[in-house]
């Protein structure tokens, strides 16, 4: 699904990225672990390009997405993305921060259709030949109305849904990550990417939210999780990715990696986390 060929990033003349190679597998939950600074964030904000990759490429479904020249809001609408500091807009209603993406995508949409169908119409007119038109099965209202739909699923389906209407800041933590896991969710995404997702977290909420994102990793979902949680790590990846000092050290099953390391530096680090 994801196909990373020697990847590079550098901040000025720091070189943080040292050639990055790796295959994301649909299906995969991949577990990426290393000392701070190692390159762990910057390489997952490179995957979906919020990061503009240094050299390299990133292959997803196909297509470069580290090429300037494609449009990357096309990709990075199948890629959700879960941070640390759970980034909810804190000026919007809990039901407005899940619904927003969704909607603002779907009238975009919406907007491209009639656009193309104003210029083929034009077209038509002129020509033998009549392109058909692009169906148009929707309005901004009801494009709102499911999207609201949706995302009241989802707040039930996290016993949350008396929250739509209040402010994040009246959330707790376990609360707010909850919910930006499932806005990422509201996306239909291929593959979510975690960023330390429990790191920012009092340790009595830590489990709800490893909870939520075990229960999507068991329905199948494609994930990318930076985490400091080994046990987390061992019992949900498929696959767990040792980084150091940019570069991939080793990766392996959890069973090996954790039981069995090859590299110095990789046991070096197990010995200090576990
Ligand atoms: P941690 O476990 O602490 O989150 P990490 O493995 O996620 O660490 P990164 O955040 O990817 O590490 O950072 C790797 C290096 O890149 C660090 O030296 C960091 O200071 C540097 N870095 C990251 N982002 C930037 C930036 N936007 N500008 C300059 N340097 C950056
Ligand atoms: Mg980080």
């Amino acid at each position: 699904m994801i196909d990373v060929i020697d990847l590079k990033k550098s901040f000025g003349k720091l070189e943080v990225l040292k050639g990055i190679t790796t295959t994301i597998k649909e299906g995969e939950k991949v577990a990426i672990i290393g000392p701070s600074g190692s390159g762990k964030s910057t390489f997952l904000r490179c995957l979906n390009c919020l990061e503009d990759p240094t050299s390299g490429s990133i292959i997803f479904e196909g297509v470069d997405i580290a090429d300037m020249r494609v449009d990357i809001n096309i990709h990075r609408r199948h890629m959700g993305m879960v941070f640390q500091q759970f980034n909810l807009f804190n000026n919007k209603t809990v039901i407005e921060n899940i619904m927003l993406a969704p909607v603002y995508l779907a009238i975009h949409d919406l907007r491209m259709k009639k656009l193309q169908n104003f210029f083929i119409r034009i077209k038509n007119a002129f020509s033998k030949h009549k392109t058909p038109l692009y169906e148009i099965d929707t309005t901004p209202q009801k494009i709102k109305e499911e999207a609201r739909e949706n995302a009241l699923r989802l707040l039930r389906r996290i016993g949350l849904e008396e929250k739509a209407d209040v402010y994040p800041s009246t959330l707790s933590g376990g609360q707010k990550q909850r919910i930006a896991i499932i806005r990422a969710m509201a996306m239909n995404p291929k593959v979510i990417l975690f960023d330390e997702p429990t790191s920012a977290l009092d340790p009595e909420m830590v489990g709800e939210v490893l909870d939520l994102i075990k229960q999507l990793a068991d329905e199948g979902m494609t994930m990318v999780i930076v985490t400091h949680e080994m046990g987390f790590a061992r019992e949900v990846a498929t696959r767990v990715i040792f980084m150091d000092e940019g570069r991939i050290v080793e990766e392996n099953t959890p069973q090996e990696l954790f039981n069995n390391p090859q590299h110095p530096r990789t046991r070096e680090f197990l010995s200090k986390v576990l």
